[in-house]
């Protein structure tokens, strides 16, 4: 069977079969004429003959370079750096990861490749930025569990006075 998700596709190419077969029933003959002359096929020394023999049997070649330039274009836009006309590859993430950059736009790195001592200061700068930021979520974590446990010991409307276990 056809996946769900297909069946558009499925459907659009049959309608789309449809109105060709009809547009050729309706048009065979003109539209055989012009595919046989356009084409080269009848006609033969008539006034595409030059144009078929010559420039456009190199016509397929072109359209193989077109594919291969394309894809190369789209390897670079992939992973050359994202500074607009920056022709560097992009190794270094920036902005959390939005950007590729080459060393030369990295904000941290000012331009210079990066140096050791740079790499160093960088890496000490990351690691404090992260155990600031743990040590500050695990005060979140510990001050909503007391809360929660307040609120669990304390049922509606009993005096915040009053000591637990007091029942007669
Ligand atoms: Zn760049």
């Amino acid at each position: 069977m056809v996946p769900k998700r297909l069946i558009p596709l499925v459907v659009a190419a049959i309608v789309a079969a449809i109105v060709l077969i009809g547009l050729g029933f309706a048009h065979l003959a003109v539209f055989r004429h012009w595919l046989a002359v356009h084409t080269g096929t009848v006609n033969e020394p008539g006034p595409y003959y030059g144009f078929w023999s010559g420039f456009g049997s190199d016509l397929t070649e072109f359209g193989v370079i077109g594919v291969i330039a394309t894809g190369v274009y789209q390897l670079v836009r992939k992973f050359n750096c994202h500074e607009p006309g920056c022709w560097r590859v992009g190794t270094h993430p920036a902005a959390g990861g939005q950007f590729l950059l080459c060393y030369r736009h990295h904000p941290d790195f000012a331009g210079k490749k990066p140096t050791s001592e740079m790499i160093h200061r960088l890496h000490e700068q990351n690691r404090s930025l992260q155990v600031a930021l743990n040590t500050h979520l695990e005060d979140i974590h510990r001050r909503v569990e007391e809360l929660h446990e307040h609120l669990g010991a304390q049922p509606p409307g009993t005096p915040t006075s009053g000591s637990p276990g007091s029942d007669p």
